[in-house]
């Protein structure tokens, strides 16, 4: 089986077409997706009906939880919060039944999917480095974890040295290895490059891909403004910040 992974859309339709685009020329068997598909983006509505058309196997992330509910919003800073209120009054309910229906963790095969951590999965902390990945790797039998959240591309595999960092794009998974692989955001990428993020894992040849697409940035931020979003929202996608 081969999977495209998509994270952290956040609401951008410009970076999701441009991915999907991409993504149907490599022909996937399906889709991962793996949480806050809505927050900070001007298209809540339109992606949260992208993702439903793919039919994925998909999680909650922590900007889903916080449009459900008000108290996951607190955690938020200004920005985000105001992105959550703005966000609840542009999308229907049938797309908030559809982000009520998504659980904290599903597994597939020789997959954990979870937006966060393996071990808390709804306390929502980020895993920015193999360092952090430290006490992860008991949290989960799978060979791999696939997690989001942070917006940073991050592979790491347990070695008897402790967790390293492979660079990638393109890793092989050792059939005895195990894994914690982040592939960054589609739609609010953090790593210093603004093109949308995205994966392919092939789980037959055991490779993992991290992949990167141009879309059209401007609009994103465009909208976002217009919107009445907070304007950082956008300009941060200048720059993927
Ligand atoms: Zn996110």
């Amino acid at each position: 089986m081969r999977y495209i992974i998509l994270s952290d859309i956040h609401g951008n339709l410009e970076a999701m077409t441009a991915v999907l685009d991409r993504a149907k020329d490599l022909k996937p068997d399906g889709y991962i997706c793996l949480g806050d598909i809505v927050g900070y983006g001007a298209s809540p509505e339109e992606v949260v009906e992208l993702v439903r058309e793919l039919d994925p196997i998909a999680v909650m992330g922590n900007h889903d939880s916080a449009v459900l509910n008000d108290r996951e919003a607190f955690a938020f800073n200004k920005q985000a919060r105001d992105a959550v209120s703005w966000t609840r009054s542009h999308i229907s309910e049938e797309s908030r039944q559809y982000l009520r229906s998504l659980p904290l963790v599903r597994r597939l095969d020789s997959v954990l999917c979870v937006h966060a951590s393996p071990s808390k999965p709804a306390e929502w902390g980020y895993l920015l480095s193999a360092a952090a990945t430290v006490d992860q790797f008991t949290a989960f039998d799978e060979p791999v974890c696939l997690i989001g959240h942070s917006h940073c591309p991050l592979i790491v595999k347990m070695t008897e040295y402790g967790p390293t960092e492979l660079k990638g794009p393109t890793e092989w998974l050792a059939a005895d290895g195990r894994y914690i692989i982040n592939v960054g955001s589609v739609g609010q990428p953090r790593d210093g490059d603004p093109r949308a993020a995205f994966g392919l894992l092939d789980l037959d040849d055991r490779v993992v891909t991290l992949l990167r697409v141009k879309y059209d940035v401007a609009t994103a931020r465009e909208r976002i403004i217009s919107a009445g979003l907070p304007a950082l929202l956008g300009e941060r996608l200048l720059n993927g910040s």
